[in-house]
């Protein structure tokens, strides 16, 4: 009837507004964490599928809130993209991550995730060049990763923008390839350094259609002149089968968690020493 249809109105609603404002004061209390500096930042290895070294690693937000525990980035990412605090929020892990890179072997690099919204407005070429002169950190030492959505809005001024990132000297890393639209022609809307293949397709590893999705992947990455990492490489036999379609380096609970600085360690399982 007309009335309990009115009645599911306010139910929704209600449930709704709640939903509304628990969003609301997670954003109150994230922008105070940003503002305390108390959002961390963990490290995650990219190992040489062949030698187990360490090639890079990849800076991670973490926030331990105080009374709800540990938030998953991918919730308080998207508050601080809606609440206009990822500019901030971004800048912070840049400075943190080329700082702590600093601590780091020499032949390690450290990768940092942008948000598209990093690219609209901010000046990100400048922060990114003050980063790296406040820090120390040789250019080359930084990789930058960025998926799809960066390509979405304003596809002309945020080309430019990467462009000039790219003259920097800091590499660029197209993150989650294989997961959005037409992630092929992506590949070659812009000279990347490297693609990251989403943890997706390593799950679906033993089917031959994904054999085949990777193998293409492969030979366009050759033709394209950039590495390829794969993402979420949970077991031996990933290695194993990564390994035989040439894929040379790969990241995930196999190797290590995202993990805080102090506790990184330079040799993965099966490494041999250097
Ligand atoms: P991402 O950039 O694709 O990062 C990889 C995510 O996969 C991380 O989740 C990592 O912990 C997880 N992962 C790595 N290996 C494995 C594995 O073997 N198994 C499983 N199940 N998961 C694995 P995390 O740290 O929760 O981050 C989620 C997403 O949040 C990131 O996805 C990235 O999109 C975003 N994010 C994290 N930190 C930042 C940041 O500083 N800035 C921006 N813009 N985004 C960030
Ligand atoms: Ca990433
Ligand atoms: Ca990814
Ligand atoms: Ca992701």
């Amino acid at each position: 009837s007309k009335n309990a249809g009115r009645n599911c109105f306010h139910i929704y609603s209600a449930e709704l507004k709640a939903e509304a404002d628990q969003r609301n004061v997670l954003e109150i209390e994230l922008r105070e964490a940003i503002w305390r500096d108390e959002i961390e930042v963990f490290y995650q290895p990219v190992t040489e599928l062949g030698t187990g070294r360490v090639k890079s690693v990849e800076a991670l937000a973490r926030w331990h809130h105080d009374t709800r525990g540990f938030i998953p980035p991918t919730e308080f990412i998207a508050v601080a993209e809606a609440g206009g605090l990822i500019v901030e929020l971004g800048n912070q892990v840049l400075t943190k991550a080329c700082r702590d890179a600093m601590t780091m072997p020499g032949d390690v690099n450290v990768a940092v995730n942008l948000s598209a919204l990093q690219f609209a407005g901010s000046n990100l070429v400048d922060t990114v060049t003050f980063a790296l002169a406040q820090s120390g950190l040789p250019e080359s030492r930084l990789e930058l990763e960025i998926t799809e959505s960066v390509f979405l809005a304003d596809t002309q001024e945020n080309l430019k923008t990467l462009q000039r990132l790219k003259a920097l000297g800091v590499s660029i890393a197209l993150d989650d390839f294989g997961v959005g639209y037409s992630s092929l022609s992506y590949l070659t809307a812009f000279p990347f350094d490297k693609v990251k293949i989403d943890k997706s397709f390593i799950d679906r590893i033993d089917r031959c259609e994904t054999v085949a999705v990777l193998k293409s992947i492969v030979q366009l990455a050759r033709t394209l002149k950039l590495t390829i990492v794969a993402e979420g490489v949970e077991t031996r036999e990933q290695v194993g089968r990564l390994q035989s379609l040439g894929i040379p380096l790969g990241q995930g609970f196999f190797f290590s968690k995202p993990v805080p600085l102090a506790d990184l360690s330079w040799q993965g399982p099966g490494a041999r020493r250097r």
